[in-house]
């Protein structure tokens, strides 16, 4: 009889192990910028295809790696960070578990190539699904680049569980912002799909990078605290209670540079706060932490996302008190004298940021601008005649006044919002019942969300019920959409919830529920669409006078006149 229980075969296991470290692309991000960084890069590129999904490739121009290194940096437990059991309790890099670049290196096509100074030559090894497939000599700049392709394409399973482009892309964007606010004397960038969508220059300001990172609104809002007790040092910024979240996301918590989720100090920030804040309110709260590093195990979780304390309750009450000063009527904040070089944090004497000017709480922004946008009645009395597709994303028309483009996707979006908005105000949503409710699993931060919006989920037919920590069953959803998609849209309603508390646009949740509905409905861009497509499109949404932009306030349609047409072509008549 064969056995019943099997070490499994490496691949298998090396599946599984990966699984750890690898959970989606944000987490190679991750990974790849924590290697730049421990390499002592000054400045880290990401380039993103897909939100990652495609392709990765983060360079820096840190220490590289030696030629007869390189290929050994892709074992497991490969790490030149640690040597000895000790050094596990002093840890002074972000990595050192040695797993990422095999995990990632095992679940896709990776290329390294690297340089390091003295060499003349760098090397470039290229694996797949984690077999180095070719070691040779190149040439190319000092540091590191490290390109990973098609993702988990060796685990379709794997690759299924992943959301839609945006949410991934809003995952890999968190780990970039998060590390880069703790880096400030690093040059970051990130581009996606060849667009830069940040770049952050190098200071040795901490507030210059938290103003780039978080904006300069919310500066204005912040107010410095520091403090030194023993070995502890807490230094950073709260907001002033002019400036709340309807969640705690604006809560960065570092313990020595680390991002770290600590439930324990979050609790000494709503602690800090109790006072200040009504509940159901948070602070925005950036906190930096250092303490020893023989003090606290950062090896409690495979993507170190966690830490230990080894003296909770005394790191619990520095940052209490670190923090309460900031409520105290004459600000008694004690100076700190932390170490500058090390953590990039400035102690100058001065308070750091102007009081506020005006409260700025979540202010509920307008979702459609009142800008002029070309007459549509005037349009519809002409009929606007479609002339065709242009690069499968605009529709090109033209009506009396010269020719208009039309976004397909921004429009339909638009269409489909005020219609399902009107479903939903007349009660005449319909909804389909699930026989057999399938299961959501989400994570805290949106299972929060959910949990504090269930009523509006309710009046818009997604019934759902709460079965177990972070998971729901779908008993309903707007018939509007596809069975198939519910857990799909849960996700993408709460990503947009998330989006709009983060941009501290408008918190209304059932409007965040109809814009994300109709985004997830209305026709993509870059699809071919035929000429009766067009024609519905373009028709149905005349009726809409003032609706010149998209539910996420993009401009729906663009007009050309024949006036500048004309002076364009530099004609007289
Ligand atoms: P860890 O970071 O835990 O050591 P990794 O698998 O992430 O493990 O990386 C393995 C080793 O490869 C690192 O210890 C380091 O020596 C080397 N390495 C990885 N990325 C870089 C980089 N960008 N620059 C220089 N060395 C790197
Ligand atoms: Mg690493």
């Amino acid at each position: 009889m064969p056995r019943k229980i099997q070490v499994l075969p490496e691949p298998i296991a090396q599946s599984i192990a990966a699984g750890e470290v690898v959970e989606r692309p944000a987490s190679v991000v991750k990974e790849l910028i924590e290697n730049a960084i421990d390499a002592g890069a000054s400045e880290i590129v990401v380039e993103l295809e897909t939100a990652g999904l495609q392709r990765i490739r983060v360079y820096d121009n840190g220490a590289g790696i030696d030629p007869e290194d390189v290929p050994v940096a892709l074992q497991r437990y490969a790490t030149s960070k640690i040597k000895r059991l000790e050094d596990l309790f002093n840890i002074r890099t972000l990595g050192f578990r040695g797993e990422a670049l095999p995990s990632i290196a095992s679940v896709s096509q990776l290329t390294i190539k690297t340089r390091v100074p003295q060499a003349l030559t760098g090397s470039r090894v290229v694996s797949e699904g984690g077999e180095i497939k070719s070691v040779s000599e190149i040439g190319c700049p000092i540091g590191t680049e490290v390109e990973v392709r098609n993702l988990f394409y060796n685990l379709p399973v794997k690759r299924k569980f992943l959301k839609s482009t945006r949410s991934e892309l809003h995952q890999a964007l968190n780990h970039f912002l998060r590390l880069s606010l703790s880096y400030p004397s690093i040059t970051f960038k990130l581009i996606h799909d060849g667009r830069l969508l940040h770049e952050l220059l190098k200071t040795d300001s901490v507030d210059v990078r938290i103003e780039a990172v978080l904006g300069s609104d919310l500066v204005q809002h912040l107010q410095r605290v520091s403090l030194e007790e023993g070995e502890i040092r807490v230094s950073g910024y709260g907001s002033l209670p002019s400036l709340l979240k309807g969640n705690a996301e604006g809560f960065y918590i570092y313990v020595n540079r680390r991002y770290a989720r600590d439930r324990m100090i979050y609790k000494a920030i709503m602690e800090a706060y109790r006072h200040a804040v009504p509940t159901g309110k948070y602070p925005w709260v950036i906190l930096w932490i250092e303490v020893p590093p023989y003090s606290v195990d950062v090896n409690v979780h495979p993507t170190k996302a966690e830490v230990r304390f080894r003296d909770p309750e005394r790191v619990f009450q520095t940052a209490l008190r670190a923090l309460r000063a900031l409520h105290e009527p004459e600000s008694m904040i004690q100076e700190g004298h932390l170490d500058e070089g090390k953590t990039g944090i400035p102690l100058s004497q001065r308070p750091f940021f102007q009081p506020p000017s005006a409260p700025r709480g979540e202010a509920v922004v307008p979702m459609v601008r009142d800008r002029p946008g070309p007459e549509w009645e005037e349009m519809r009395k002409s009929g606007p005649r479609i002339l065709g597709q242009a690069h499968g994303t605009y529709l090109v028309c033209e009506v009396e006044q010269g020719l208009m483009l039309v976004d397909q996707h921004a429009a339909h979006e638009r269409i489909l919002y005020e219609e399902y908005r009107k479903a939903y105000e007349t009660g005449s949503l319909a909804v389909v019942k699930f026989l057999i409710p399938p299961l959501i699993e989400l994570s805290a931060e949106e299972s929060f969300l959910l949990s504090s919006s269930l009523e509006e989920f309710q009046a818009l037919g997604f019934e759902l019920d709460p079965v177990g920590e972070r998971l729901y069953a779908i008993r309903s959803v707007p018939s509007l959409i596809e069975e198939k998609d519910a857990q799909q849209v849960i996700w993408e309603i709460l990503d947009e919830m998330s989006l709009r508390k983060r941009e501290g646009k408008g918190t209304e949740t059932v409007d965040a529920l109809l814009v994300a509905l109709s985004c997830h409905a209305a026709v993509k861009g870059n699809l071919r669409m035929r000429q009766e497509e067009m024609d519905e499109l373009v028709t149905r949404l005349s009726p809409f006078p003032q609706s010149t932009t998209c539910p996420h306030g993009r401009p729906l349609c663009f007009l050309l006149t024949w006036e500048e047409l004309k002076r364009e072509f530099r004609r007289s008549r």
